[in-house]
């Protein structure tokens, strides 16, 4: 029971790896807020289900005010939603560019500025942005999703000093999986998802519990001295 008694909030959690961050931490004694636009695609005891889009900015403070008025604390965020809408860049569209970046950076700075100031009024805290290979090495047809993914790497180098200083002990890490067999793969060719395990050094995809596994660590005390770092999680993946 690593996260006994925390209280978590993932989001993007209804299902891919969301789904089974949500119920790992349960599993290990969390009570888990899953926020997604789409309803849960599971039942599994200590996890609620908040209706939210990331990218809206009072959904997110009415969701931190929710989360504050019932458990009084908050222990760990995990910001995991995610899209994509690739193109190349001679054809992506303004509303390409902007849905991306609405939902995977703006949405992760609508939660994190009033989670991560309140974790560090408590003196304690674990925020787990949920980057990408692709955030690491870009990809083609894929600049919206390589820009805010690599975006989330400044992000929490910055927040690592911000809400760790004064006392404030709460530690920011990213996670950086690599292609991973979830529903955003599924406008991905067969013979592209083959290409890819084939750089693997393992020489396969990944399944979202391994990513799940890999944030488990981070969010619980066994990594209680790791902050502001990036974790590749790709079996040895280099595009
Ligand atoms: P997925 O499509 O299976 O799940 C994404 C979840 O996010 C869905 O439940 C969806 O409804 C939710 N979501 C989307 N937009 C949202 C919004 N505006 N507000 C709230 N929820 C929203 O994808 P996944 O593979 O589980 O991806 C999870 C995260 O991992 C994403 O940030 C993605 O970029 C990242 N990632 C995935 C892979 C991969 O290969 N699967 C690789 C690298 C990084």
């Amino acid at each position: 029971m690593r996260l006994k008694d925390k209280v978590a909030i993932v989001t993007g959690g209804a299902k891919g790896i969301g789904q089974c961050v949500a119920r790992l931490f349960a599993e290990e004694g969390a009570k888990v807020i899953a926020c997604d636009m789409m309803e849960l695609t599971y039942d599994t005891p200590n996890v609620e289900y908040f209706k939210l889009d990331v990218s809206d900015p009072e959904g997110c403070k009415s969701l931190f005010d929710y989360a504050v008025e019932k458990y009084s604390k908050i222990d760990i965020l995990v910001n995991n939603a995610g899209i994509t809408r690739d193109a190349l860049t001679r054809k992506m569209t303004d509303e390409q560019w902007a849905q991306v970046i609405n939902v995977n950076l703006n949405g992760v700075f609508y939660m994190t500025r009033h989670i991560g100031p309140y974790m560090q009024s408590l003196g304690s805290g674990s925020i787990i942005n949920i980057s990408s290979v692709v955030g690491e090495y870009g990809n083609i047809g894929q600049a919206n999703y390589s820009a805010t993914k690599a975006a989330l790497d400044g992000l929490t180098k910055t927040w690592a000093k911000e809400f760790g200083m004064k006392g404030g002990n709460v530690r920011v890490n990213a996670v950086a999986p690599g292609y991973i067999l979830t529903d955003i793969l599924k406008t991905v060719p067969q013979d592209l998802l083959d290409k890819f395990a084939a750089t693997t050094m393992l020489g396969r995809l990944g399944q979202p519990e391994e990513i799940a596994k890999a944030i488990l660590f981070l969010a619980s005390d066994e990594s209680s001295y790791v902050t502001g770092t990036l974790l590749s999680v790709n079996g040895g993946m280099r595009l």
